[in-house]
């Protein structure tokens, strides 16, 4: 849930940032008297390998908190409200980040999108403004970040000591139903799309908003359309991972019978820990893993307290998703997502970007070994991107996909005047012989 929400997200954390120091008291309240050994360890981890987070919603902030956008990005130096900003980045050592490039579904800002998605809206030009906003925040700030597409950018920038920015896109009703439109997002840098957001799209079904805000499926078994499986093979040949946060649990299992690369959950949770839509269920997870017939993809565990369990929203609740879900995939198969900014509330101990560390303290005190952290902070990850950039490689020979959504209307496009008499006349007539012969 986001723009409306995000209103309480700033008013909260004001007044929870003149409340509450940041960095040391928290730790002692949480990991008891081997605080300091593990916060010694954690940071010493961090120093050596990047923590990448999946799913950042801080550009939507800058979006929400002013008329001109732009004007807000030099602010990122200091104190931004919400969770994320400069000084606390550093702070938490976050080696990399997935900024999310999103706009609302209609629904949720009081737009009919119409029952085929034809209505007009203007999903794609506030991508495109996310897109713009994104570069402009990396660009304005070249001392702390660095762009990144590939594992060896990361590498390259964690030497460099510089926070790696990538950029994901949540929701394919982003896209106007347009496989030209994804394309595009490609060519600017995006990484990964979710395929919903909280409403269906003519591509896929949504988990919707969770228990009581459920959705009434539309498209067959509520899972892909034709034209969604379209866009995920189209995806596997682009090089952009699909991202099944946010789906339908049958969405989950056709895009599994069907892709090409390893897929990304890039902020979730496992139902078997907290029973919610918008969690993995473990018939799904069983499915992910370094096994033979197994989806070598990845589930990045969300921080958002209603997925996690709102009766014990704790650093250790997330642990124990992380720990559920490795469990089931191995511990290969598990990243880090917060959701930040993205939610209107956070989990104690993990409450901003300051916090990454005390994640890392729990897995330790849990008796994760190093290699393993290294692996949940951010190299199972890379190894998942080197996998889908194979796939892309692969996959090189593979002409773009010509498909287009089978409910659209405007094609082919009407751009001639009245009987296209602003059209070459040799245009002219083939267009009018086309039409008797439609017409017969
Ligand atoms: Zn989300």
């Amino acid at each position: 849930m986001k723009s409306a929400l995000a209103l309480l997200t700033i008013i909260g954390t004001a007044l929870a940032a003149s409340q509450k120091p940041l960095g040391g008291p928290i730790v002692d309240a949480y990991l008891g008297p081997n605080a300091t050994a593990l916060r010694a360890h954690a940071l010493e981890l961090m120093d050596k390998y990047p923590l990448i987070d999946t799913h950042v919603d801080m550009p939507q902030i800058l979006r929400t908190l002013g008329r001109r956008p732009l004007d807000m990005v030099d602010d990122l130096d200091k104190h931004v409200p919400g969770h994320v900003d400069i000084p606390r980045m550093k702070e938490g050592k976050l080696g990399g980040l997935f900024m999310t490039v999103y706009s609302p579904c209609p629904n949720f800002i009081g737009q009919d999108p119409g029952p085929d998605f034809l209505n007009p809206l203007e999903t794609v030009r506030d991508n495109i403004e996310m897109f713009d906003l994104i570069q402009n925040i990396v660009d304005e700030h070249p001392d702390t970040f660095a762009w990144a597409y590939s594992s060896a950018d990361i590498r390259r920038n964690f030497a460099n000591k510089k926070i790696s920015a990538l950029i994901g896109i949540e929701g394919a009703h982003t896209l106007g139903n347009s496989l030209s439109t994804l394309r595009i997002y490609a060519q600017l840098g995006a990484k990964y799309l979710t395929l919903t957001h909280i409403c269906h799209n003519a591509f896929a079904s949504s988990a919707g908003w969770g228990k009581g805000f459920e959705v009434t499926p539309i498209h067959p078994n509520n899972g892909l359309s034709d034209f969604g499986r379209a866009l995920v093979l189209e995806m596997n040949r682009l090089g952009m991972m699909v991202d099944l946060a946010h789906v339908s649990w049958e969405v989950m299992q056709d895009v599994l019978d069907i892709t090409r690369a390893p897929v990304v959950f890039t902020h979730s949770g496992a139902a078997a820990v907290n029973d919610h839509p918008r969690n993995v269920p473990d018939y799904i997870l069983k499915q992910i893993g370094s096994g033979k017939g197994q989806n070598n993809g990845i589930i990045l565990s969300v921080f958002y307290p209603i997925f996690i369990g709102l009766d014990r929203a704790t650093v250790g609740r997330v642990a124990d998703h992380i720990e559920h879900i490795a469990s089931v995939c191995g511990r290969a198969h598990v990243g880090i997502a917060s959701d930040f900014d993205g939610m209107y509330s956070s989990v104690e101990g993990l409450e901003d970007a300051s916090k990454y560390p005390q994640l890392i303290m729990e897995l330790l005190d849990r008796g994760w070994s190093d290699d393993e952290i290294k692996g949940v902070m951010g190299e199972n990850l890379l190894r998942v991107m080197d996998a889908q950039d194979a796939v892309k490689e692969s996959l090189k020979h593979e002409k773009p996909a010509r498909d287009i959504y089978e409910k659209r209307q405007d094609l082919p496009a009407p751009w001639g005047g009245e009987d296209n008499k602003y059209l070459p006349t040799e245009v002219r007539k083939v267009v009018h012989a086309r039409r008797q012969r439609d017409e017969l």
